[in-house]
């Protein structure tokens, strides 16, 4: 067994177009639960929530930043939430625990989960049951997000925009679970912390807020950098990691044969640290690094070289380079980075 195929999870997701189950009857059911009318609106709320209040917080930063600046040490809050939060997601809830693309100790798997969670983006379980759907389905009906379900029309392209972006989380649909993330339901450490998910969340929006209160001694230091590090990094969080799920499945370059319309978005990939390298991503789901040129932006496969480099993390999922040149029609092997 090659290391791409190993766990099964990582070969569920690279399974052709054509060896799909359909997208109708059976397969829709099994695919998504059928939720109450009141487990639905508690969704379009959440997801209402998670549109609006990132966006009336930075309104809010951006306003007072234009009447009395901006302190560095909410600029350094933000930063330091941003990479962290992110990483959470690109680093732990999608390379790790959705496609294993390597191994680590149980603190770092908590680790994953608390800084994944304080990215607002839902829960463990929610979130890899939705990603794994995603892969396995990717630009076809029972796709979660795909922006091209709406037709060729300009009409149909500002749906299918809208949908992959933010539409598709106020169809409320519930993955299930059951069937596309049953390891995270079996594994009791990562299931328990996991179930945490909005005290996670509440945390990641307070604590810079304590931090800067204790620094500041002012109820304004308090409030600038909850502004910044809180709403302000989820709404740019937020919209990148959309955009990895809309714009790179639209916009970018195809260097792989794919079954889908995956895309290497350069400008996604460097808000998203290195996600929007869809192309390369749906053509080697598990690969641990996305990036297989030098000059492809992914910070996400630097860290998890780093990583493991210092022994936190082992095992990493790297597909030869002879293995990538085969998929890529025009490359030569030489021209890929090597151990990449
Ligand atoms: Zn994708
Ligand atoms: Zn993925």
């Amino acid at each position: 067994m090659s290391q791409l195929d190993r766990g099964g999870i990582a070969g569920r997701c690279a399974t052709p177009a054509g060896a799909r189950p359909g997208g109708t009857g059976a397969g829709r059911r099994a695919n998504t639960l059928v939720s109450p009318a009141s487990t639905r609106r508690v969704f379009v709320a959440m997801a209402g929530a998670v549109v609006i209040v990132p966006l009336l917080g930075t309104i809010a930063a951006v306003w007072l930043a234009v009447d009395y600046g901006v302190s560095w040490l909410a600029l350094v809050m933000f930063a330091i939430a941003y990479v962290l939060t992110t990483l959470g997601v690109t680093l732990g809830f999608h390379r790790y625990f959705a496609h294993r693309s390597f191994r680590t100790s149980p603190p770092m798997r908590v680790a994953f989960i608390i800084l994944g969670s304080m990215a607002l983006q839902g829960s463990l379980l929610y979130w890899v049951s939705t990603h794994r759907r995603h892969h396995q389905f990717s630009d076809t009906p029972d796709d979660p997000h795909s922006p091209h379900m709406d037709g060729l029309s300009p009409l149909g392209w500002w749906r299918g925009l809208w949908h992959s972006h933010i539409g598709w989380m106020f169809a409320a649909e519930v993955t299930n679970a059951v069937r596309f993330a049953p390891d995270i339901i079996r594994d009791p450490l990562v299931f328990r912390t996991q179930l945490r998910y909005l005290m996670w969340a509440g945390l990641g929006l307070a604590l810079p807020a304590v931090v800067a209160a204790g620094l500041t001694r002012s109820w304004y230091g308090m409030l600038e950098t909850f502004l910044w590090a809180g709403p302000v990094r989820l709404f740019v969080v937020h919209h990148a990691s959309w955009a990895v799920g809309s714009v790179s499945h639209m916009y970018g370059s195809r260097p792989f044969v794919t079954h889908d319309h995956s895309a290497n978005n350069f400008w996604v990939a460097l808000l998203a640290f290195g996600e929007g390298l869809q192309n390369n991503h749906h053509a080697f789901p598990a690969a641990a690094r996305h990036a297989f040129r030098w000059w492809e932006p992914d910070l996400t496969g630097y860290v998890i070289s780093s990583l493991a480099a210092t022994k936190v993390i082992w095992d990493v999922v790297r597909p030869s380079a002879e293995t990538v040149a085969q998929r890529r029609p025009t490359a030569s092997i030489g021209s890929i980075v090597p151990g990449a």
